[in-house]
């Protein structure tokens, strides 16, 4: 008997969606951090593409350090934020 091909196409190619990362389970959420003082309260500077700025030390730059949370774990992230979870 032969064996068929261990790869077939995945289901998210068929529907066209593009996948989720699995590095994690459940839902993942990116956010963005300074690689400077490692504070999540970076956010794009207006009038500015691509570029990032730290209200915590100043930083800015093109390149903020990327973190994947899972639900928990951004939980948290908004807490240290200040954001209200709805
Ligand atoms: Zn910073």
């Amino acid at each position: 008997m032969a064996k068929k091909p261990k790869i077939k196409t995945p289901d998210w190619i068929l529907k066209g969606e593009k996948p989720e990362k699995t590095k994690k389970k459940g839902k993942t959420f990116k956010v963005r951090k300074c690689p400077k003082c490692n504070s999540y309260d970076v956010s794009v500077v207006i009038g500015e593409v691509g570029v990032w700025q730290c209200k915590e030390c100043k930083w800015k730059g093109r390149t903020p350090k990327e973190e994947e949370l899972d639900e928990e774990e951004f939980m948290k992230y908004l807490d240290e934020k200040g954001e209200e979870v709805a």
